[in-house]
């Protein structure tokens, strides 16, 4: 680890006048001090935005909004949460371990490097964390990494389970930063790595995310989210899905189905949800639909074992969604 300065930020505007040029935020630290650790990560300083005015939950206008504060373990027990939009609760709950989600936050969580071998070790030239270094990945140890989204330049996977449920409700971010307040899709967030993986979202420097919103047409939604791991606890996913239907009857009138675990960032599956419109959900429908989950994937000599898990782990949300056996 190498020297840094500290700073406490006490309000929002004093967190984004002091953000960018060498300086980072730290909410949680559950990622953000092994980055440092491992040589990862060298800010200059670090705001601790702990002291801000970010946490609860509560409804706000359309909307259910977290502040990017408030603990993962908060939101998955919050009643409002469990009741009405308990595709987070499955999420937050198969995350890591009830420690970390103590002390993690939502923010930082959506924000949260990736588990590359190849990122973690800075002993070894990664595309994301040193431009133009190259990604070793690519023909190298790629079993954890991505089918979907990647490119010649990085492979890695999207770490975040939370991120993937909120795709699937189509959560939207409040941003603050040196320009004003703005607002965007949670699935625009994170970039496809292309040519310049080391940019992995939207945000520009010394935005900080103040808080989500569920949008209250989404809620008590039929939904479902599975996740596959290596261990029961404390891992990431290798494959998950997070599903959402709005059902008549047992017909679809409405889905969104995202994947996590094997792409370079939530992962919609449009295809999917076009062949489930219309349908009545039973067992074959299921099958069929979850068939095209890994169109347009490109795996690696290494984790082609990826695409019938992720049509496997798709079919099981949705039927575990709708409540088909
Ligand atoms: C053993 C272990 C197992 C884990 N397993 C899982 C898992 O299964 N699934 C999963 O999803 N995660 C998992 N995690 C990751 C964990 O959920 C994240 O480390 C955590 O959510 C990060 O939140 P934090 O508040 O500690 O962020 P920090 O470490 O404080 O920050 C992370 C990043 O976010 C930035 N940041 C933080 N808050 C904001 C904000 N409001 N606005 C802008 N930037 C911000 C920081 O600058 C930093 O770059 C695991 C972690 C550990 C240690």
């Amino acid at each position: 680890m190498r020297p840094f300065a500290y700073s406490r930020a006490p309000d929002v505007q004093a967190a984004i006048a002091h953000a960018g040029a060498g300086a980072e935020f730290i909410a949680g630290g559950t990622d953000m001090l092994q980055l440092l650790q491992e040589d990862l990560r060298s800010p200059a300083t670090l705001i601790d935005i702990n002291g801000l005015s970010l946490t609860g939950i509560g409804t706000d206008g359309d909307a259910l909004q977290i502040g990017a504060l408030t603990r993962l373990s908060e939101v998955a027990a919050h009643p409002d949460i469990r009741n009405r939009f308990p595709v987070v609760s499955e999420a937050l709950e198969a995350t890591a371990s009830a420690q970390v989600r103590n002390m993690a936050t939502v923010g930082g969580n959506l924000l949260q490097r990736t588990r590359c071998l190849y990122f973690r070790d800075a002993t070894m030239p990664c595309n994301k964390r040193q431009p133009g270094s190259g990604c070793p990945a690519q023909d190298g140890c790629n079993e954890l990494n991505a089918i979907l989204g990647g490119s010649a330049d990085c492979i890695a996977v999207h770490p975040s389970d939370l991120a993937v449920a909120l795709v699937a409700l189509d959560a939207r971010l409040v941003i603050a930063g040196p320009a004003g307040e703005r607002r965007i899709a949670i699935a625009d967030l994170h970039r496809l790595p292309g040519d310049a993986p080391h940019i992995e979202t939207v945000l520009d420097p010394g935005e900080l995310i103040t808080a989500v919103r569920l949008p209250m047409a989404m809620a008590d939604r039929k939904s479902a989210y599975v996740k596959v791991r290596h261990r029961a606890s404390f891992e990431w996913a290798i494959a998950s899905c997070a599903v959402t239907l709005s059902l008549s009857g047992q017909t679809v009138q409405d889905s969104r189905i995202v994947a996590g675990g094997v792409a370079t960032r939530p992962w919609r599956l449009p295809q999917v949800e076009a062949a489930l419109a219309g349908q009545r959900l039973d067992a074959p429908t299921i099958r069929a639909a979850a068939e095209t989950a890994a169109e347009g994937a490109a795996p690696r000599p290494g984790n082609a074992w990826k695409v019938p898990l992720q049509q496997r782990t798709v079919a099981r949300a949705i039927s575990t969604a709708a409540g088909v056996p």
